[in-house]
């Protein structure tokens, strides 16, 4: 027995994103901003974003990327990211979108799994681009910049172009995508993403939010992950409206810019309610414009929630995603602020849910926790290069098993009370133990590591590290281990506790047995 969306389906055109955004031309919105960068004010309307678009293309033509070629893009929100974008899609080719805190290791990993041609980055990143780059056997010649860097070609190289862009030759199940993301198990993997899979989930979404064409959209939450890529930059594009972008989040700069262009959307992940709930500079602002919060990528604590409406005078709404579904599964629709905060809202319309006792494979009966399985045409195709983990998270019937756990009530809200695959996500970003552990393993004096997430003072998710010193190793301290880790990973991925043990629990088969580890840290 499944459990279908209460709400009835939406019909998904058989289009490319590239057809679905863009085709319709733009009526009375054509000189309205599209994408407005907060910090520095300048904005693309409309009009110039079809334009650019078109012209990147062509300019990517012209150097050699066409139909299936993947592009890198390694860079903070921005119109011109948005831009790029859309245009490597109009080439008919494919982007994946790079952690922009990535080391250059990093990067070369995901340039060269992906097998990408280009990587399009910012003159501050260009050393670890062309590290990553170097590192993946990408030409120097093959990095190109946003803004003009001496000796690289740049976006207004692209721009300039006088040839026409390639016929658009996409169709909706070909690749438009490749995230990274680690899933329920391993590292990073290539998560393809279909045009149709991210028309689809924009269809879906856009049944439960009311976004429309003087919506001001702010977007600090980054592109290169799925709910930027989709929620804030492709739905509002789609509706129209103005999405107010933010190389990061600063809390001054982000007042400043909410109340300067009047921002009524805001999009965030569970550490910015702890500053909107708590933080005194929020008193000194008028925020009034504010009227709907919507917070993912990490469990929303519902009283910290029910604070921020409070002190906002808002709507706050929950909803649940993960990079594998394009994003968004569930989610809480614009008029049922009234729903406990605590929970991520409705299955989206076309989307039937399973809950599966992990343990004996079974559904379980309503009010009962088990694993989500979610089917629906937002669902991955699979992992690149990868079917085995393609196979060990999409069952034949095309459920995904999210590895998290949930509960359903009788009206079909659906609350996530848990998580049982390895990832650990350290303030809604994604941190893949398995990548800490062959990491630490790679130091002469550890024996033996696992890391799992364990919860700060603040009840923040952190990712704790178990190590066994070697017989040689008796000196190594917890602060070793924490720097030997945060000068190899992004910032996101530091380890941030270190317990010593003397043995890693382990299955007969070898796994680690992160619920023993766990145990231990309630015990
Ligand atoms: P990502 O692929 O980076 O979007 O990470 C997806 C994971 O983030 C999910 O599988 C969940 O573990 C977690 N997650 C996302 N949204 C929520 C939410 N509203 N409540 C609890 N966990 C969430």
């Amino acid at each position: 027995m499944s459990m279908r969306s209460p709400y009835p389906d939406v019909e998904i055109p058989d289009v490319s994103l590239t057809e679905f955004l863009f085709a319709d031309g733009f009526g009375d919105r054509a000189d309205a901003p599209a994408l407005l960068d907060g910090g520095s004010g300048t904005s693309i309307s409309y009009a110039e974003l079809a334009g650019m678009i078109e012209k990147i293309a062509a300019g990517l033509a012209e150097r050699g990327i066409g139909t299936g070629d993947v592009v890198a893009l390694f860079g903070p929100n921005s119109p011109q990211w948005a831009a790029l974008f859309h245009g490597i899609l109009r080439a008919n080719a494919i982007v994946t979108s790079a952690n922009s805190m990535y080391t250059g290791g990093e990067l070369a990993h995901q340039l060269e799994d992906s097998g990408a041609k280009m990587v399009i980055t910012v003159s501050p990143f260009l050393d670890r681009a062309l590290d990553g780059a170097k590192q993946a056997g990408i030409d120097a010649a093959q990095v190109l910049t946003i803004d003009a860097t001496d000796g690289h070609e740049s976006l207004a190289d692209l721009l300039a172009t006088s040839a026409q862009p390639p016929a658009l030759t996409t169709t909706s199940t070909d690749t438009a995508v490749l995230p990274y993301s680690s899933g329920t198990t391993g590292l990073a993997k290539g998560v393809i993403l279909t045009h149709r899979n991210l028309v689809a989930n924009l269809l879906q979404i856009e049944v439960m939010g009311d976004v429309n064409s003087q919506t001001k959209i702010m977007a600090f939450l980054p592109f290169f992950h799925i709910y930027g890529m989709t929620v804030m930059m492709n739905q509002g594009l789609h509706a129209r409206a103005t999405v107010v972008t933010m190389a990061k989040f600063d809390l001054a700069e982000f007042l400043r810019i909410t109340v300067q262009y009047q921002v009524d959307r805001l999009y965030i992940a569970p550490p910015v309610a702890v500053a909107l709930a708590k933080h005194p500079s929020i008193d000194d602002v008028d925020l009034s414009c504010v009227k709907t919060i919507f917070s993912g990528a990490a469990p929303l604590d519902g009283e910290l929630g029910r604070a921020v409406a409070k002190r906002l005078d808002c709507t706050v709404l929950q909803g649940y995603g993960m990079t594998e579904l394009s994003p968004v599964s569930h989610c809480m629709p614009d008029d049922r602020g009234d729903l406990d905060l605590n929970s991520s809202g409705f299955a989206l319309p076309n989307i039937e849910c399973k809950l599966v006792d992990p343990e004996s494979g079974q559904e379980v009966p309503v009010g009962e926790r088990g694993e989500l399985w979610v089917k629906g045409p937002n669902v991955m195709v699979g992992y690149l290069n990868n079917s085995d983990a393609t196979d060990a998270t999409k069952d034949a019937d095309g459920y995904l098993h999210t590895g998290d756990i949930a509960v359903v009530d009788d009206e079909g809200v659906y609350s996530i009370v848990d998580r049982v695959k390895e990832l650990i996500k350290y303030k809604g970003y994604q941190v893949p133990p398995a990548e800490l552990e062959a990491l630490l393993l790679t130091h002469d004096e550890i024996a033996d590591a696992a890391v799992i997430g364990v919860k700060d003072a603040d009840g923040e998710e952190i990712p704790k590290a178990y190590v066994v010193r070697q017989a040689a190793g008796a000196d190594l301290t917890e602060d070793d281990v924490m720097t030997f880790v945060a000068e190899k990973v992004a910032p996101h991925k530091k380890v941030r506790v270190v317990e010593f043990i003397d043995q890693i629990p382990k299955s007969a088969a070898g796994k680690i047995l992160r619920k023993d580890l766990r145990a231990r840290e309630t015990a």
